[in-house]
């Protein structure tokens, strides 16, 4: 059965009530939260701490020990550690069983407190409740979907190649040893969970970098993990600044791999780190997501799903649609249900129940945004609804209104990457001029055609240049086909969350053995 045209929703809070675990896990004792080292919680030696806030309020959850560059070098000793064994077996050389069981064990514990982690998502992620529960449900999925991957890619030995008549050759597989992953502040759990069951279930001891703005989710599961039996030094967890924790993660040549998710600006200058020091890396970067919708489709409807994507965590989803071209039959129709989508969406604080559009992570986002709303309009967009600072009753927090331009062909009003509940609408006259648009961008993470030709629709969307492209559906993720991004959205690797992924987490080596000479 379909669902009714005035049903189909921006994603919607309900009202949340914060445990009072989730309470207590940030009070922790009266003490700040420090990172985890060697299964320790570590207070650091630079005696910096930081205040994580609920951005729809701007009230302080918790505070937290920055890790600066004694800390890094003791989760890099300890990790190393832990990889080679130290006294007993390392990590490397843990049946593959095993390491799955205790991934096992961590999501079990995760559900076990699901209420605090999602607190961790809708409080210091500033998430409605609807999205931060299907981000939750990811870490028993992608867990699952990495241990089915690590029981079928063996490492090791490959099979054995005849050379010549007295030497044969074979490839070896084997972890990096200790890899590093780099978080960033929009899908905390989702995204940590995608660096951490590959790199685990392949052998790797690991170091979480969580984004300053939301540390606390990674904090806890580092916690759960060693109640989970995990050995110390297997995961550790490093909270603190980019240009202070980050940084020195990417110096340290003890560091054999990085995965980093974030902003292509951050990823290019880690690359040139990691160039540095020989440090593979692999990188996961923002889009500007485009949309094509053909005269064939039900301007309503579409519109109302495409507003529903564009509003996916306020718009701060990488992949998500902020340029959308519609063919000029359908283009007023179109535009005014989509205007009126925008104007519909209920600003609130996320907590709230009916809240669709709760506040932006940080004021650095807000005016980033509100800037990037008048450099729309001063490029020739046409507001047709402007954006704007937004309020919340009895909240402080850092709200913003949604924004929605129309364009012409030939005027580039948003050739970056703002983060939030803002789309150009575009009238195109035929689907190769929308395509060509769309490719325009140097971004190209996800793209999507949306028409009642599902064939042309295919056959369409392979020519993105887009690392996703999809048909009738937008923000699409699933194990099993990668999501990675060209351009500057992504780096080199396989993308995230396929077999490539595991094997990138892996090194190869050849390994030729002669006979000894006679
Ligand atoms: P960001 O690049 O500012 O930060 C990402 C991470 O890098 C943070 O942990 C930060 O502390 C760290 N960092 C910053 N400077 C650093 C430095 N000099 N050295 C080492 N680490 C450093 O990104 P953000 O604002 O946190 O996240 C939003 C961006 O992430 C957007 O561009 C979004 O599209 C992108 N993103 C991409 C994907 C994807 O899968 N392609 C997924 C989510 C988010």
């Amino acid at each position: 059965m379909s669902t009714p045209i005035s049903e189909i929703q921006a994603l919607t809070a309900k009202a949340f009530r914060t445990p009072e675990k989730f309470t207590a896990f940030c009070r922790n004792g009266g003490k700040p939260l420090g990172g985890i080292i060697n299964g320790e919680q570590v207070k650091g030696t630079m005696n910096v701490t930081f205040e994580t806030v609920d951005p729809g309020s701007q009230e302080v959850l918790a505070t937290v020990c920055e890790m600066g560059e004694a800390e890094v070098a003791r989760a890099v000793s300890a990790a190393q550690r832990a990889f080679q064994g130290d006294g007993g077996p390392g990590w490397r050389s843990v049946d593959v069983e095993k390491r799955i069981a205790l991934c096992q064990k961590l999501v079990e514990l995760c559900e076990r407190d699901r209420d605090v982690l999602l607190a961790c998502e809708v409080l210091d992620g500033g998430k409605v409740s609807e999205l931060a529960e299907g981000d939750f449900d990811q870490l028993r999925n992608c867990m699952e979907y990495f241990a089915g991957v690590a029981r079928k890619i063996p490492l090791g030995d490959g099979p054995s190649t005849i050379i010549s008549e007295t030497v044969n050759g074979f490839a070896y597989r084997e972890p990096w040893g200790v890899v590093a992953g780099i978080i960033p502040w929009n899908y905390p759990i989702v995204l940590t969970s995608w660096f951490m069951f590959p790199a685990l279930l392949s052998g790797n001891t690991i170091l979480i970098k969580p984004a300053e703005d939301t540390p606390l989710s990674a904090l806890y599961i580092g916690k759960l993990a060693q109640e989970a039996g995990f050995p110390p030094g297997v995961i550790n967890v490093l909270p603190g600044r980019g240009e202070i924790t980050g940084q020195c993660i990417a110096e340290h040549p003890g560091v054999r791999y990085i995965a980093f998710t974030g902003s292509p600006g951050v990823g290019h200058l880690i690359m040139r780190v990691c160039d540095r020091h020989g440090t593979r890396m692999k990188r996961e970067m923002g889009g500007n997501g485009s949309a094509i919708v053909l005269a064939d489709a039900d301007p309503k409807m579409v519109a109302r799903l495409i507003g529903r994507h564009t509003n996916q965590h306020y718009g701060q989803t990488c992949c998500t649609i902020h340029r959308i071209f519609v063919d000029r039959k359908i283009a007023d129709d179109f535009i005014d249900a989509e205007t009126e989508f925008f104007k519909n969406l209920k600003i609130g604080y996320q907590a709230d129940a009916g809240t669709q559009l709760g506040a932006v992570i940080n004021p650095t986002q807000r005016r980033r945004i509100l800037q990037a709303q008048q450099e729309t309009v001063a490029r020739g967009g046409t507001a047709l609804l402007a954006g704007g600072e937004a309020s919340v009753a009895g909240k402080t927090g850092f709200y913003v209104k949604p924004a929605l331009y129309r364009t012409e062909p030939g005027h580039n009003v948003n050739p970056q990457e703002v983060f939030h509940c803002y789309a150009t609408i575009c009238p195109v006259s035929s689907a190769e001029e929308a395509l060509q648009l769309a490719n325009s961008s140097p971004y190209g993470l996800g793209a999507s055609i949306w028409t009642k030709d599902v064939q042309k629709g295919v056959a369409l969307a392979k020519q993105f240049r887009d690392g996703t492209a999809q048909v009738n559906c937008h923000n699409m993720v699933s194990y099993g086909l990668p999501y990675g991004g060209q351009g500057i959205s992504g780096g080199p690797g396989g993308g995230v969350n396929c077999e490539e992924t595991f094997t990138d987490y892996t090194q190869v080596k050849s390994v030729y053995v002669g006979n000894y000479p006679a």
